[in-house]
């Protein structure tokens, strides 16, 4: 039994080892000349990028595929004592320390906001996590075996503890009397690219997974996830193609046949697709009209990122791993990238710095400085005087909070828009996380890990079921191969 993937994203690779751990021969067609899609690196001179994700939760999910395929755990990674550094704009500074005790008593002395209420609000997290994991995150809600399942029964009738019918922004006002509270919880709608204001308050799941679960850092950087796995893959017998962009799933009647590389037929008995669902039907499949999923592919997608991978020629010992520097305006913030679909002028800085951890990705005494800020999917906007304003923007909020001036310390740069990656990854409107989850129902809504109409073609991915992000990516693949047949 022969099945193809099309994308060696970190969800293609993990559908991959899979299938060939199940018994087929699985061969993966990958568009790029490297693997990881989204989840790869960038050098720059003596600088070292990991290029997208950086931050990495619930490394069971990788674990689980050495186990799986029965190898030996290549892949090391260590639990952060810090989960993040927050800079607010008040000139607060709040460490996210991992340990609960230890954050606690941060938000004691830094806040005014009752240390209970965190707790309370991290067990209503917990809650909503132990009623939704099984059901919306490991399995499909498109499979009838699912809902045969007592654990599924279970989480049905406590369905209404799940928080779905308010936004999370007004679950977190009622939790909290300080707003720096209200905005640090807020900002968990930006792990899968929503809006807050929007997005159901059944998402403050997600503060239960970095707080409790954790979170980790490789040791050889995020690129490490693919490298291992793909190291993996093939010792358990697959095959990737790179340069191989697929130009067409072929059909035989309503049943995979194969795909086409460059005009050639691969036959296959299963094919997996990796690329953005809405490419996929787009032009994958653009022969089949009538196969659309017509109201999926008109969602909202995700929110998008603009990246300066800057490398700065000095060290900052205020800085951690991961740092946020807060706008003074969330609400402004995210109208600006929601409704008016721009830039807001004071955004959010996320600056994470892998060479605290890794100090060969920057020469000696300096940091490797991947800094992020929200911004819409592309929809045209004129993105080249949008990333102008931005970079003096940011350039000027960093160097008030910091008292040293960025600008002048930037060796080499590089920059990442939302156009660039729909054009790298083949992501749709460069959205990073699929489709938003800024609706009640947008869980139910996502695509199907298979086809509802074409016998042995499957989704795996950011933008299927159960979502965007590392460790969903790689339940996808979970979810796929229970489903595939042998
Ligand atoms: P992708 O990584 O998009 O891979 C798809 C692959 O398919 C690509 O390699 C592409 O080239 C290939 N492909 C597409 N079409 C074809 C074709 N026709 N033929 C052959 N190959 C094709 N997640 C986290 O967990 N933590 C984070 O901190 C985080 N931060 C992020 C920051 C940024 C800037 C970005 C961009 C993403 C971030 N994410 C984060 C999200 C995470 O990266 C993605 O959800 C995840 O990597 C998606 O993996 P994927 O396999 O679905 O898709």
């Amino acid at each position: 039994m022969k099945a193809i993937i099309i994308g060696a994203g970190i969800a293609g690779i993990a559908t991959a080892i899979r299938l060939a751990v199940k018994g087929y021969d699985v061969e993966v067609f990958e568009a790029n000349s490297y693997a990881g899609g989204k989840l790869s690196e960038i050098h720059l001179g003596e600088y070292r990028f990991d290029a997208g994700p950086s931050l990495f939760t619930m490394p069971q999910y990788v674990d689980e595929l050495f186990e799986l395929a029965g190898k030996a755990q290549q892949f090391k990674y260590h639990k952060l004592d810090i989960n993040c550094q927050y800079f607010y704009e008040d000139g607060t500074t709040l460490t996210a320390y991992a340990d609960e005790v230890k954050f606690m008593k941060e938000v004691a002395e830094f806040t005014d906001e009752d240390p209970a209420n965190v707790m309370r609000y991290f067990k209503n997290s917990r809650n909503i996590y132990h009623i939704t994991n099984h059901v919306f995150l490991e399995r499909s809600l498109r499979r009838l075996k699912t809902y045969l399942r007592w654990d599924t029964v279970k989480s049905i009738f406590r369905f209404g503890q799940i928080d779905a019918f308010r936004s999370m922004h007004q679950a977190n006002v009622d939790f909290f009397k300080d707003k720096r509270m209200v905005q640090f919880f807020d900002r968990y709608a930006t792990y899968n690219g929503s809006n807050p204001y929007q997005a159901p308050a059944t998402l403050n799941v997600i503060p239960h997974l970095e707080q409790h679960f954790g979170a980790y850092f490789p040791e050889g950087g995020m690129y490490s996830i693919t490298t291992s796995l793909v190291e993996l893959a093939k010792s358990v017998g697959v095959r990737f193609n790179y340069n191989s962009p697929v130009d067409e799933i072929v059909l035989n009647g309503l049943k995979v046949k194969g795909v086409k590389v460059r005009g050639e037929l691969h036959v296959a008995n299963v094919v997996v697709s990796n690329m953005d669902v809405w490419f996929t039907y787009n032009k994958l499949l653009k022969s089949y009209p009538k196969l659309q999923p017509k109201k999926i592919l008109k969602q909202e997608r995700s929110s998008s990122a603009l990246i300066f991978y800057w490398g700065i020629g000095k060290g900052f010992a205020e800085l951690d791993l991961h740092n946020i520097f807060f706008s003074a305006d969330y609400q402004a913030e995210f109208n600006a990238i929601w409704k008016e679909r721009g830039i807001y002028h004071d955004p959010t800085v996320y600056v994470n710095i892998s060479s605290k951890f890794k100090p060969d990705d920057a020469p000696a005494g300096c940091e490797n400085w991947f800094v992020m800020i929200n911004v819409p999917a592309n929809m045209g906007q004129d993105w080249d005087a949008l990333i102008a304003e931005a970079r003096k923007n940011i350039l000027n909020k960093l160097s008030q909070r910091l008292g040293e001036d960025i600008g002048s310390l930037i060796r080499c740069e590089s920059v990442l828009d939302p156009r660039a990656i729909e054009r790298i990854t083949s992501s749709y409107q460069g959205s990073i996380y699929g489709t938003s989850s800024n609706g009640q129902f947008a869980a139910f809504l996502r695509h199907a890990n298979r086809s509802p109409k074409v016998k042995d073609l499957y989704f795996c991915g950011g933008s299927v079921h159960p979502g965007g992000g590392i460790p969903l990516a790689l339940l996808s693949g979970k979810i796929v191969s229970d489903w595939v047949d042998m």
